[in-house]
């Protein structure tokens, strides 16, 4: 008979974070630290029209419940410009101290300066290299809004771009590389000249004077193993702080696989202290579907806890009622949604675990695991649920209220192990 191979210790582990130099977003209350050694933040950005105030507000508001660490506006047009100040004083009245983000494309550098109340309501400006202006007028234009962002102390993201990259810069680098001797493949070219138009503009910008600790990067592109290939690339040649996203995810499960699979090999290797999830929403669906994605690829890989888990079995031949699914999705919604106001009264309920599970196969076992945990009955199985608290069964529920008596179960558990705190 054949012997077990020798136990082999594996330590699975995230490498050390990519050293980068820290930036400080916002001011007073509501200020957040980007890179060096700060938790990796979450960010998101509005769809609404910024001319149009109160839906912005509204938006602003829901991502910033919703766990949204700094928001990103559209910046586009005199309106938009001018609307900026009275969102952010609509949002302090309302207690959201969220940094807001401007983004500006083609015409930044005169909406900042003839909008100076904007420029001021800022945060951060981001500035993208491909598109900030065109030959002679690029440096200049650039150099308006680098420098407003100086006079103001505010922080920049310089953010490339795969679809909007500089083509000047593109045809250049494609030119000597086809003079080289060993050529790289367009691909490749393109790899180098997104990455090369982030730099390039950094090193433009602190020679304008705006200090490293000003300034953040990013190197956007829709396809997974261009974006690991471009971050690495960054991470290797700079030590500014980094934005990380895929841009043009796609909706539903396609972007959230794309945005992880991506992410999560980066965020694994080191790479990048702020990300933003870009998922295209549903027509009507939710804008904060991309802070709970976000949020839940940093808690799953063990970077941060935002809310408690539950963990659910995927159901099989021996579950044919929608019971335990009902109820998994309902202590999730119920977990997420008491959140911001719990997060004051019970520190530490983040890190609570719960388990809904389907059957007696792994029901109970699972729910010893976890800190409060409930295993339904089966086809067949006689019609009780057996609750366990802290590994050890507590009591079982039956009938129809089970849903509703676990969910006190859990309040009463969350009431007397964090509410002392
Ligand atoms: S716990 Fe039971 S219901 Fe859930 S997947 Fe396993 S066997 Fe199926």
């Amino acid at each position: 008979m054949s012997q077990p191979a020798d136990l082999i210790d594996f330590h699975a582990a995230p490498a050390a974070r990519h050293r980068t130099v820290a930036v400080r977003i916002g001011e007073g209350q509501g200020a957040v630290m980007v890179g060096g050694d700060a938790p990796i933040v979450v960010q998101s950005m509005t769809n609404t029209d910024t001319a149009d105030v109160e839906s912005t507000v509204a938006q602003i508001a829901a991502l910033a419940r919703a766990g949204s660490e700094i928001v990103r506006i559209t910046v586009d047009r005199d309106e938009a410009a001018a609307a900026v100040p009275r969102i952010k004083d609509r949002l302090l009245g309302m207690g959201v101290t969220t940094p807001l983000v401007g983004d500006f494309h083609y015409i930044g550098h005169k909406l900042l300066a003839e909008h100076p109340a904007c420029a001021r309501a800022l945060d951060k400006y981001r500035i993208n290299p491909g598109n900030v202006g065109f030959k002679d007028k690029k440096d200049r234009q650039f150099a308006a809004i680098v420098e407003q962002a100086i006079e103001h102390g505010k922080a920049v993201r310089i953010g490339a771009n795969w679809g909007s990259l500089d083509q000047e810069l593109l045809t250049g680098l494609m030119d000597r590389n086809s003079k080289s001797a060993r050529p790289l493949d367009a691909r490749a070219v393109t790899r180098e000249a997104l990455v090369c138009s982030a730099l390039w503009s950094a090193e433009r910008a602190e020679e304008i004077g705006l200090p490293r600790d000003r300034i953040i990067l990013s190197a956007k592109v829709s396809a997974v193993q261009d974006l690991i290939a471009v971050y690495k690339m960054l991470a290797a040649r700079s030590d500014h702080a980094l934005h990380l996203g895929l841009t043009e995810a796609g909706m539903g499960s396609k972007g959230i696989v794309a945005s992880s699979a991506a992410m999560g090999i980066l965020l694994q290797e080191g790479i990048g202290d702020t990300i933003r999830v870009s998922l295209t929403p549903e027509p009507g669906g939710d804008r904060t579907l991309e802070v709970t994605v976000a949020q839940e690829l940093l808690q799953t890989m063990g970077f941060r806890t935002f809310v408690p888990q539950v963990a659910a079995c995927p159901g099989c031949g021996r579950t044919t009622s929608t019971v335990f699914q009902e109820l998994a999705r309902d202590i999730q919604g119920y977990l997420r949604d008491e959140m911001p106001g719990w997060k004051a009264r019970y520190p530490g309920v983040e890190t609570l675990n719960v388990a809904v599970m389907g059957c007696i196969v792994n029901g109970p076992g699972e729910s010893k695991h976890a800190d409060i945990g409930i295993s339904l009955p089966g086809t067949g199985e006689a019609p009780a649920a057996p609750v366990f608290i802290d590994g050890k069964k507590a009591m079982t529920l039956r009938g129809a209220g089970i849903a509703n008596e676990f969910k006190l179960i859990v309040t009463d558990y969350i009431e007397k192990r964090f509410g002392g705190a």
